[in-house]
């Protein structure tokens, strides 16, 4: 028999941003904090897999400045 969980001690935040569907992308991609171009060797990023997207990726952001690590 699976455990109950009392429904007010797991909330989940999905964050999903506020006001209409159609201007949430919108207003996520305008509410998102820049990364300062000097900031970026700061942050490592992490691409599994090396296929066509990890190494498209791992490639994009390696030229735009972080730091890759590609597995
Ligand atoms: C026989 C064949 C022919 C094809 N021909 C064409 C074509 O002519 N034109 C075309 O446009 N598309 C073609 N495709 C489709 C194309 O290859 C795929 O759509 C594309 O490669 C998918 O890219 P992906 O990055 O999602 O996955 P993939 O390129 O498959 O990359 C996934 C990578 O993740 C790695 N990986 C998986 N699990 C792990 C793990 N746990 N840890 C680390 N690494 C992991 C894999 O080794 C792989 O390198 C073909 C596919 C096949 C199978």
């Amino acid at each position: 028999m699976a455990a109950t969980v009392p429904s007010d001690t797991l909330k989940l935040n999905s964050a999903v941003p506020s006001g209409p569907i159609q201007e949430k992308w919108d207003k996520h991609r305008f509410d998102l904090k820049l990364v300062n171009p000097a900031n970026k060797r700061k942050y490592d990023v992490l691409v599994v897999g090396t296929g066509l997207a990890g190494a498209s990726a791992a490639a994009s952001l390696a030229e735009l400045g972080y730091n890759v690590k590609v597995f």
